[in-house]
């Protein structure tokens, strides 16, 4: 029951932050962007051109640098038979890990939305800003665009924009045929109107209501008054669909290009959607916590005991969490025991310590992101994820008074 799309946003979200901490000691960090459509032929080529290149930097350290991660480059592409769908980006290059030392960063992804422009880039740090657009909702929205002549039906899902289906009217422009009677023609008009927008609805219930009803967030209607007007006023839309009817909005386009005209009108309340959500969850926990009802928990070990017996209704995790646990070991003795620690942008070998049962020095086996902990427990007892934002007071309080980790309970547990 996780939101799935919101924890791979989490989670992707936090391999950028990872790769936005790192720098070079001069530019010699690579950023390879590559569309599924490129031939990996043409790459290749391109990569040995700029190793050719390298031989000029001045620096004979940062040119055997370059020339290391383009060898490492060409030899990922030797390995990859195919470009994914969705392309790939590469991150490889010497990085300035302090006190006098480097490591070697290489780093492979594929993002969670197409690559659209072929890029090779070398700086100081990646390059990183084609992945941060594709960092929003991965919320799906309908979009409906009418006037009397055609309809388009698309749908919205994270940043793309889907188109589903085309429809041409057969409505009859304003000017009868001789020999009509007035009366008549407005008649057949109104009638093929009618009947236009009941096939709109029909495709509309066809496209929109094989969405998971949680995951569609809410249909956008756009085009001409007054048509798109009657089509909201006449119920032509499913009842399930018409709740989710979030504004009706002028597009100058009824055609696939109105979409971004659509949505760029309904992008105010797009954003608040979200939030408003969160808000609601949020509110719901301060109430139970207000009136001492049990129901709810807060801090990591008890929210975490209350998953582990599967209390836990609807789980609000802090988008600012950023926390591992990990799991610490005694080669000698047998004695285990897990920890958590502020999730580290650098790649610093934790330091363990000493068992405290023989003395010997412990071993980390096992480190996992506390949101990637606490979203298996969630699933495993069917609990609701919410991530929450800190753009809001209750949401930063979550943060800041919770640590960024609270529940709201089927019952009381007493924990
Ligand atoms: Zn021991």
């Amino acid at each position: 029951m996780a939101e799935q799309c919101t924890y791979e946003k989490y989670v992707f979200k936090k391999k950028l932050e990872t790769l936005r901490s790192k720098s070079g000691r001069s530019t010699e960090l690579i950023s390879l962007y590559i569309p599924s459509d490129k031939k990996i032929s043409d790459v290749t080529n391109h990569l040995r051109e700029e190793h050719g290149q390298a031989s000029n930097i001045e620096s004979k350290l940062t040119s055997n640098n370059v020339q290391g991660a383009l060898d490492s480059l060409l030899a990922k592409l030797r390995s990859l038979n195919k470009i994914p769908e969705n392309g790939i980006a590469y991150f490889i290059g010497t990085v300035d890990t302090g006190a006098n030392r480097t490591s070697m960063e290489n780093e492979a992804l594929i993002p969670p939305e197409s690559v659209v422009d072929y890029i090779y880039h070398r700086d100081f740090v990646f390059y990183l800003e084609p992945l941060e657009e594709m960092l929003r909702e991965c919320s799906t929205y309908g979009l409906i665009l009418l006037d009397l002549r055609e309809a388009t039906i698309g749908m919205l899902v994270g940043k793309q924009i889907e188109v589903i289906r085309h429809l041409h009217s057969t409505v009859p422009g304003k000017q009868r045929k001789g020999g009509q009677s007035a009366h008549r023609f407005e008649q057949l008009r109104r009638i093929a109107i009618h009947d236009f927008y009941k096939r709109i609805g029909d495709a509309a219930s066809e496209a929109f209501l094989g969405v998971e009803p949680a995951e569609l967030k809410g249909i956008l209607i756009g085009g001409h008054s007054p048509a798109k007007e009657e089509f909201s006023e006449g119920e032509f839309l499913h009842h399930e669909l018409q709740k989710k009817v979030l504004g009706l909005f002028d597009t100058g386009y009824t055609d696939e290009s109105g979409f971004s005209e659509l949505i760029n009108a309904a992008e105010d309340i797009l954003q608040s959607i979200e939030l408003i959500k969160q808000k609601k969850d949020m509110e719901i926990f301060f109430k139970e916590l207000a009136t001492e009802s049990g129901k709810v928990s807060y801090g990591e070990d008890n929210v975490r005991a209350n998953l582990e017996i599967k209390a836990v209704d609807v789980l609000l995790l802090s988008e600012n969490l950023r926390s591992e646990r990990v799991t610490v070991k005694c080669g000698v003795c047998g004695y285990e025991n897990k920890r958590t620690r502020k999730w580290k942008t650098s790649e610093a070998v934790p330091v363990a310590g000493n068992c405290p049962e023989c003395g010997s020095a412990l071993e980390v086996t096992d480190v996992i992101d506390i949101v990637g902990e606490f979203s298996e427990l969630a699933d495993r007892g069917n609990a609701r994820i919410v991530f929450v934002s800190t753009d809001f007071d209750e949401g930063s309080q979550l943060m800041i008074a919770f640590g960024g980790i609270a529940a709201i309970l089927r019952y009381s547990t007493g924990v």
